[in-house]
């Protein structure tokens, strides 16, 4: 069964070992922040530096792994139709759009939509992790200079990862301007296995 991600907003659940997750962006052009928590230990997260120590690379698609900062495997990514994901940038944050955007008043934001989504598991705001960031379009020059690019990913392009041990997943529709090309879009999924 295919769920939405209504554009702006985000979502939590529990993956099993085994399990597939299927991100799915249904009209292009549209980031989906990805965190994961040990299913039955919530101190074990994600980890962007040990994924790029251990995978030797900061841009990671299919047949990568996602690891935990305990060292662990937490996923592997099995399939990629667009091949463009992001690990380096944290959650788009109220902070992102006071101090990059210099925008004034309540705006959505990843952050709050994994944080809000993730309490019922006793995940609090400071737990939240950098997130892998699918379909962001993050692009570097040789100075280490940083750019956010429109994605590349087009309608229906979608990544595929499994799980390797029990989850805690918290997903979102990106609520960033530059990020998804000044329009936002939902976000699809599916679980499988
Ligand atoms: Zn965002």
């Amino acid at each position: 069964m295919i769920r939405e991600i209504a554009k702006q907003t985000g979502v939590a659940f529990r993956l099993k070992k085994g399990q597939t997750l299927k991100v799915i962006d249904p009209e292009g052009e549209q980031v989906s922040d990805m965190v994961l928590f040990n299913g039955h230990d919530i101190k074990e997260k994600i980890s962007s530096g040990k994924t790029f120590d251990f995978e030797e690379s900061i841009l990671l698609t299919k047949g990568n792994f996602l690891w935990s900062n305990r060292s662990t495997k937490m996923m592997e990514i099995i399939e990629d139709t667009n091949g463009r994901n992001d690990f380096l940038l944290a959650p788009c944050s109220p902070e992102t759009f006071e101090i990059m955007y210099k925008h004034s008043g309540y705006h959505p934001s990843c952050f709050e939509n994994l944080h809000t989504n993730l309490e019922p598991f006793g995940i609090t705001p400071d737990d939240v992790p950098t997130a892998f960031n699918i379909f962001m379009n993050v692009q570097f020059d040789s100075e280490g200079k940083l750019s956010v690019l429109p994605p590349t990913s087009k309608a229906n392009d979608h990544v595929i990862f499994v799980a390797l041990m029990d989850l805690i997943v918290g997903l979102t529709a990106c609520s960033a301007e530059d990020s998804n090309n000044g329009s936002f879009k939902p976000i699809h999924y599916e679980i499988g296995g």
